[in-house]
């Protein structure tokens, strides 16, 4: 049963004695109640765990902003309560939420006995206590964000109030009915963009750039589903990478002012992605459509949501993220329509698979009538070698690079892959197989890598603990990986002949600094180009794989002939991707199956043959539809 938000104030007043003070409001998709008397709500007896039983919903504690200290005499408190072993490093506060995070060494020691000083703060205070443990690398970007929503409080928790109004407006009469209409990323890889409408709500998920086309980059954004912008309740995001995030501050240009709903690590991958996509753009003299603005205000309009959190995303909507083992915070996106009448899961881009960072996509879904799922390698055929292979390919590249006193280029993403490939290089350099030479970290893969050492609840539990124990095992902080700053430094590593591993972005040669060693380096036979990521059509880097001999390049502004020479390898099981074997094998694990499965994130072929198996396997209805076709699903 859906409840109007007076309906939910009149349940809470029936739990809350007489006596205690209060207020419920609304955050989001959570219900916020302010009080002066916190204590008697929070702990395994108090009252909000009863109240969120009742309403169905988190409900979260907030204090009236009378009895909340301010800032330097919190720092005071925080200072004198917190034994010095805990060695703090930072603090950063967030007025929205009176919330303070303690970064520090040893977080045993500032939670105290059983969260007793974190207690303890919080009652003298009034702002609640987070622990985290200082990351061996720090981001700049997390700082920047944290910064960002300390500076933007007051904002925010309008935001967040208004997004609470709009999700519990009142219903809107007559029969439920929900389809799903293809606004990118069908019979085609990029600019992925779906957009879900019922009879009450309008909800875009993902909302991607096609980095394979200057002339087309933008999902159809004016299609009449999609329109108008500002009028649509909210916007999913499966995950951070640019065709599938890339094109979120276009909708704030144009308009839209409502929720982004995402995971903490996407929002902060999401925020490096973005800018660099402006950075890389104006440097090569195209105009990306959105300026570093549309990406502030698409960061104030960001609501957290962390795996397995179910919130309320529009008036009948609920939604829930769970890990996809794509890249870090990358998610499956579950969405409960009209009291669970039906529902709908996207896949995002997924891999049932665990690998040295993520653990293998979650198949677990109370209910799923409808599954989305991607199909990049979805084709007859379309089997990718196991980790073990992929490692002992990259050894081989390696080893017979090095020992030509050669160079070895890896174009990557900045997010996923890299990381991967750092993973299994430290191994190689650890294990002896092979000498260490320097491993050139070059365009945002150190930030990226720092992100990752942000979240590591988003890590497998054997990577987590190597970040966590700082035992000098941790791959990441490895003596060989050094990052290249700035275009002299990179200009002298281009000129230095001595033997060296170079991981560059961007992933498909299409841009980026990886094209500056490309342009210096492709000629000479005793250079590597390994590609470990997927191509997509319209590349250099697929270019390249089909055997393309000499390509035309503009450098410094002219176009110039560069020969290939080197040797060229493509290394496929370090893909982030699912398998046709992983796919069919993900499908399989669900429980209950989907009665409709729609493909999409793969040509037609790849579409229509994961589709053809699906429902030879299922007895499913399978959909490979193409862009602006719509499929009804209650
Ligand atoms: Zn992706």
């Amino acid at each position: 049963m859906r409840l109007t938000f007076k309906e939910i104030k009149d349940e809470i007043s029936k739990i809350v004695p007489r006596d205690i003070e209060y207020k419920a409001d609304l955050e989001a998709g959570d219900i916020a109640i302010f009080t002066n008397e916190i204590d008697k709500f929070v702990g395994s007896e108090g009252l909000a765990g009863k109240i969120s039983k009742k309403i169905k919903r988190r409900v979260v504690m907030r204090p009236n902003a009378e009895i909340v200290m301010d800032k330097e005499a919190t720092t005071a408190v925080i200072n004198d309560l917190v034994p010095e072993s805990a060695e703090i490093s930072e603090l950063f506060f967030d007025p929205c939420i009176w919330k303070v995070i303690i970064q520090c060494k040893n977080p045993s020691e500032a939670v105290g006995r059983r969260g007793a000083i974190a207690r303890e703060i919080r009652m003298k205070t009034g702002w609640e206590i987070t622990v985290e443990r200082t990351p061996p690398i720090i981001s700049k970007t997390v700082r920047d964000i944290r910064g960002y929503r300390e500076a933007n409080a007051e904002e925010r928790r309008k935001l967040l109030r208004n997004f609470g109004l709009n999700i519990h407006r009142p219903k809107r009469p007559g029969s439920t009915w929900a389809r799903v209409t293809a606004l990118g990323s069908y019979q085609e890889v990029g600019r992925a963009c779906h957009f879900v409408t019922t009879n009450e709500s309008r909800i875009m998920i993902d909302v991607g750039v096609n980095i394979a086309s200057d002339t087309d980059p933008m999902p159809y954004f004016t299609a009449p589903e999609a329109l108008p912008l500002e009028q649509i309740d909210a916007v999913v995001l499966t995950h951070a990478h640019l065709d599938h995030a890339g094109m979120l501050p276009v909708l704030f240009k144009y308009g839209y002012r409502g929720p982004v709903f995402c995971t903490p690590p996407t929002r902060d991958l999401m925020l490096l992605l973005q800018t660099d996509y402006l950075k890389v753009g104006g440097s090569e003299g195209k105009r990306a459509p959105y300026d570093m603005e549309d990406i502030r205000m698409c960061m104030r309009h960001v609501v957290d949501v962390d795996w397995n959190q179910t919130t309320d995303v529009a008036p009948d909507v609920k939604m829930t993220f769970s890990n996809a083992g794509h890249i870090l915070g990358s998610s499956a996106v579950h969405l409960n329509i009209a009291d669970g009448k039906h529902n709908i899961v996207f896949s995002g881009d997924q891999k049932f698979e665990k690998s040295w960072l993520f653990d293998a996509a979650n198949t677990r879904f109370p209910r799923c009538e409808t599954l989305v799922i991607e199909s990049t390698y979805g084709a007859a055929g379309d089997y990718q070698p196991s980790r073990e292979e992929a490692n002992q390919e990259l050894q081989d590249i390696v080893t017979r690079t090095l020992q030509r006193n050669g160079k070895l280029i890896c174009p990557v993403f900045a997010v996923g892959r890299s990381q991967e490939v750092m993973i299994a290089i430290d191994d190689l350099f650890r294990s002896g197989a092979v000498k260490p030479v320097p491993v050139w970290l070059d365009g945002m893969i150190q930030e990226a890598t720092a992100i990752h050492a942000s979240h590591p609840n988003y890590l497998t539990s054997a990577l987590r603990k190597s970040l966590q124990q700082d035992d000098g095992e941790n791959p990441f902080t490895s003596p060989w990986f050094r990052t290249v700053e700035g275009a002299q430094r990179r200009e002298s590593i281009v000129m230095d002949t001595s033997p060296c591993i170079v991981l560059a972005t961007s992933g498909m040669l299409n841009g980026g600094p990886v094209m500056n060693y490309f342009q210096n380096w492709a000629h000479e036979e005793r250079n590597s180009l390994c590609f470990v990521g997927y191509q997509a059509e319209g590349t250099l880097g697929r270019r390249l794989q089909k055997g393309f001999g000499e390509v035309p390049m503009i450098i410094d502004g002219r176009t110039e002939i560069v020969k290939v020479g080197c040797e060229m390898a493509t290394i496929d099981g370090f893909s982030g991707h699912s398998d046709r074997r992983q796919l069919l094998a993900f499908v399989d694990s669900m429980n209950p199956k989907p009665r409709n499965i729609i493909c999409h994130h793969g040509d037609y072929y790849k579409c229509s043959e994961l589709g053809k198996e699906l429902r030879d396997k299922y007895r499913c209805r399978t959909y490979a539809p193409k862009n602006l076709e719509t499929v009804r699903l209650l």
